[in-house]
């Protein structure tokens, strides 16, 4: 049985969210936002994608729980906070009210087991304040394994200008379209074909804190990769490799008792895999997404166009003595 129906749900939610996210980085999000340390921008646009998203997804796949990254106890408190959202929900959703923003914000505190969507209403939180890359990124996993990815990437260039929509399905590979235009015509996407190393480029997060950049730089060195890492905040990463704009995707653990969440990797893995790629995390074993809310038995992640995974992986478990 295909997922059809959860496919063009999972569509339309994030083309809604995407369009209320966007709304909000350019309106709202200005140089001296990230100066002044207010987050409020993404405060706003976090809760009101996932009510967006949550709102959609009752509508059309109600049987299916949500495991969402936010949750509406705090915007309880947060009067101005709320009307905030309120209101840029209603850019999408004509006449919401705050009872029904904050209940389907609340759709997403489902548990992580079975059959459930996982939700990022805004992966990359801090791309997202510098005006630079973020994701909304929904997966629908099943016994442990991604079926169906949506990513939404607002600020990555396509062909019709910003903003491309990455969707795969377990089985079936990945396409990408216009994520803004009318014109959804689907351009199958695939991993880069470069076999050597030496002309390879690698991606990894901005932020030093989410993936050890001196130990990326020490590995890349080994493999004799010469270009210098392309950083890119969120799952925007998973969709560069899957259209072949990268080669290898390195996060590396910068602490010990770090989990890496489902909700930050469940799009982006199918989107890569399914685009030919291949996902493991530092000690190569697959992403499990049937422990609970986090990936509880992996480390890290590696990514690659599986043309010298196993190559990579033998310098980084040298390099991180693992
Ligand atoms: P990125 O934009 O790829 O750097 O990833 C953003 C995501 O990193 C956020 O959604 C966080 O959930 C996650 N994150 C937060 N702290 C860490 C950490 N110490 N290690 C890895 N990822 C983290
Ligand atoms: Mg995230």
């Amino acid at each position: 049985m295909g997922l059809q129906q959860e496919r063009a749900a999972g569509i339309a939610a994030v083309r809604a969210a995407a369009m209320v996210c966007r709304n909000v980085q350019q309106h709202w999000v200005h140089p001296d936002t990230l100066e002044k340390k207010d987050r409020s921008p993404v405060t706003v646009a976090d809760y009101a994608s996932q009510a967006v998203v949550c709102a959609q997804l009752a509508a059309a796949t109600a049987q299916i729980p949500v495991v969402g990254e936010e949750d509406a106890r705090e915007l309880r408190q947060e009067a101005e906070v709320l009307e905030k959202v309120v209101a840029q929900v209603t850019t999408v959703r004509e006449g919401a009210s705050s009872a029904e923003v904050l209940a389907w914000i609340d759709l997403g505190g489902s548990a992580a087991s079975g059959r459930f969507w996982t939700l990022d209403p805004i992966d990359g939180t801090k791309g997202f304040l510098r005006k630079e890359q973020y994701a909304i990124a929904l997966g629908l996993i099943e016994d442990g394994q991604v079926q169906l990815g949506v990513l939404g990437c607002p600020q990555l260039a396509g062909p019709d200008g910003d903003g491309v929509l990455f969707v795969a399905e377990r089985g079936q590979g990945t396409v990408s379209q216009s994520l803004f235009g009318a014109d959804t015509t689907e351009t199958t996407c695939s991993v880069s074909a470069v076999a050597d190393l030496a002309q390879a480029r690698f991606c990894e997060s901005v932020e030093s804190g989410h993936s050890d950049q001196s130990a990326s730089a020490q590995i890349a060195r080994k493999l004799g990769i010469a270009n210098e890492p392309v950083r890119l905040d969120s799952q925007v990463k998973y969709g560069a490799l899957a259209r072949g704009d990268a080669e290898i995707y390195l996060r590396l653990p910068t602490r010990a008792d770090y989990r890496e969440k489902i909700w930050d990797h469940a799009a982006g893995a199918i989107v890569m895999e399914e685009a030919g790629g291949r996902v493991t995390d530092v000690r190569g074993l697959p992403l499990d997404f049937g422990r609970g809310r986090q990936l509880e038995e992996n480390r890290g992640v590696i990514a690659s166009n599986g043309r010298y995974h196993d190559q990579i992986l033998a310098v980084v478990q040298q390099v991180l003595g693992t």
